[in-house]
């Protein structure tokens, strides 16, 4: 049986390693964009080509920032409170929680959540420079915004535990939020509430 030519083969076997895409989905892919005009998948090559070349993470919060820069835009405002520190789970956060317009503190981007499951463990996220931030003293309080997940609360409290002793005040965003949902989908209202009504960890 003859099989796939090689470049769609390729093609789909590279899509097929992207996070919630089967092989079904990266074939349907692969087809639309072997029909498709070519600029939408030169348009697409060139945006994946540019994403490593022109973007970093920053080497203090680990957010997403542009290649070349020392730091991101957060870190590099003089204006912004360094005694408070947003920890959160993805870049993504970061922007939803600045879309607010009322956090006024730095961040700090885990890069995911612990996971026994997925054999996530503290090594694979940054917890290490966020436990170095703040072993500065600079840092008065740190606001836990993991989601609201089973995995996002177990690794709000692991954080709590490794902060102890600095004596750093740790808060976790106020109840209200969707449960199991991500922040990034809950509505600026309740977002702004859980922000506001954060409380002590006890
Ligand atoms: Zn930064």
């Amino acid at each position: 049986m003859a099989g796939l030519p090689e470049p769609v083969q390729d093609l789909i076997t590279a899509l097929e390693r992207l996070p919630g895409i089967g092989p079904k989905t990266a074939s349907r892919l692969a087809f639309y964009l072997l029909r498709a005009p070519e600029d939408i998948s030169t348009g697409l090559a060139e945006a994946l080509f540019a994403l490593k070349r022109n973007t970093s993470f920053c080497p203090v919060c680990f957010n997403i920032t542009l290649a070349g820069q020392p730091m991101c835009e957060i870190c590099a405002d003089l204006e912004r409170d360094e005694s408070s520190l947003c920890v959160v789970e993805e870049p993504l956060d970061v922007l939803v929680l600045e879309r607010l317009g009322v956090y006024k503190g730095r961040y700090h981007v885990l890069h995911g959540v612990l996971s026994p499951i997925e054999g996530i463990g503290p090594d694979d996220l940054k917890i290490r420079p966020l436990l170095e931030r703040v072993k500065t003293g600079k840092i008065k309080e740190v606001i836990l915004a993991t989601n609201p997940s089973m995995e996002g609360d177990a690794t709000a409290l692991y954080l709590r535990q490794q902060m102890l002793p600095y004596g750093v005040r740790t808060t976790r965003l106020a109840r209200g939020l969707p449960v199991g949902g991500d922040l990034e989908y809950a509505d600026q209202n309740t977002l702004l509430r859980a922000l506001s009504g954060r409380q002590e960890m006890s």
